[in-house]
């Protein structure tokens, strides 16, 4: 007989009623817009599985993925919704498996219109460049016959500053109006999760949220509107006493100034626990709170047990992971704080 496969030393839990509760937000914050659901990147890291199915349930019918990797399975979990491909069909390939699978490639390109339209075509996306720089096509090449030929359902553009106030957002509102009056299409969105709160002009059909659905605050019209919805929690694989003098994990940047009792916890950088909580992370138990001491390892962090004398090894602790407070702590953003979360995870 097979033995039971080990047990996880870490968890990340996904809220699922704070999820739908922050969708609902920006559903109702899109005013007479529908929210659809950036879903790209495994759900910012939260699981596509843990994510969709509950915003579908919520009444999400629009899901945007960036890479074609990403497509099926979100298209498995929710196969009567609309999902779209942010990055386009690169080779032929891609073409044929959008036409395949029923999900809409996002055109970004002469090139790429002209692809889509040789694998067969059908109904697509565009990306309309208004001012990032990044992806999608030219103002200038919306009227070429390529694009005259597409079946168009949703016509993007993406805002540069969204987060701030930034002369870009009403040059890019108008130039994506300009746009919307060039070539047809069924609906038009511009909002990301910041973008939802500059107001109804830049609501369109249809807004594009992310990283506050998942629990992050982008800008400060959202604060006090979001609720956490990840939560971590690690087990502790040693425990043991330090003298004083002792010092503790790498290049010994934490020196012990009393006799203390310490946990080894079983999260490190490979995690996405980067280094920058060396000294500065707490994790918690019942409320107590359990600094983090010495330097972050790849696979381990030890934390200070004073306040929680009675935990031992096998017990859990929870980390302490409020994204805009993490965020302010480490300099990382909200986004690089979720998504880069590692995969030895268990829900
Ligand atoms: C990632 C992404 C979004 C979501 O942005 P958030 O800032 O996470 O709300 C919306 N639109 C596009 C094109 C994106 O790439």
């Amino acid at each position: 007989m097979q033995p039971k496969e080990p047990s996880p030393a870490l968890r990340l839990t996904v809220d699922s009623r704070a999820l739908v509760a922050n969708w609902n937000t920006l559903n109702r914050l899109s005013g007479a817009a529908e929210a659809g659901a950036a879903v790209k990147a495994n759900a910012y890291g939260l699981g596509i599985g843990k994510t969709v199915p509950a915003l579908w349930e919520a009444g999400c019918r629009d899901f945007f993925v960036a890479h074609w990797s990403e497509a099926g399975p979100v298209a498995a979990h929710v196969p009567a919704a609309s999902v779209s491909v942010l990055h386009g069909p690169l080779t032929e390939q891609d073409a044929i498996y959008a036409r395949h699978l029923g999900v809409k490639p996002v055109i970004n390109s002469l090139a790429q219109a002209r692809r889509w339209i040789d694998a067969g075509g059908g109904q697509c996306d565009v990306m309309v460049d208004t001012g990032i720089n990044r992806i999608g096509l030219p103002l200038t090449d919306l009227g070429d016959s390529l694009i005259l030929q597409l079946s168009i359902d949703i016509l993007h553009s993406h805002l540069a500053s969204a987060d701030e106030v930034s002369h870009l957002n009403a040059l890019q509102l108008e130039r994506w109006n300009d746009a919307r009056g060039q070539v047809a299409h069924r609906r038009a969105s511009l909002a990301n999760s910041a973008g939802i709160t500059l107001g109804s002009a830049y609501h369109g059909d249809l807004t594009r949220p992310g990283i506050a659905i998942y629990g992050g605050t982008p800008c400060a019209a959202l604060d006090g509107k979001i609720a956490q919805v990840a939560r971590l929690e690690a087990a502790i694989i040693q425990v043991r006493e330090l003298k004083s003098g002792d010092s503790v994990g790498y290049n010994a940047t934490y020196v012990a100034s009393r006799q203390m009792r310490v946990g080894v916890v079983s999260l490190g950088y490979a995690d996405g626990y980067f280094r920058v909580w060396s000294n500065a992370g707490t994790m918690i138990h019942q409320g107590q709170a359990l600094p983090v001491i010495g330097r972050v390892s790849m696979d381990m962090t030890v934390i200070d047990l004073s306040n929680a004398p009675t935990l031992a090894e096998g017990d859990w602790v929870e980390v302490v992971y409020d994204l805009p407070d993490a965020a302010a702590k480490t300099g990382l953003s909200q986004y690089e704080l979720l998504t880069g979360l590692g995969r030895r995870f268990a829900s």
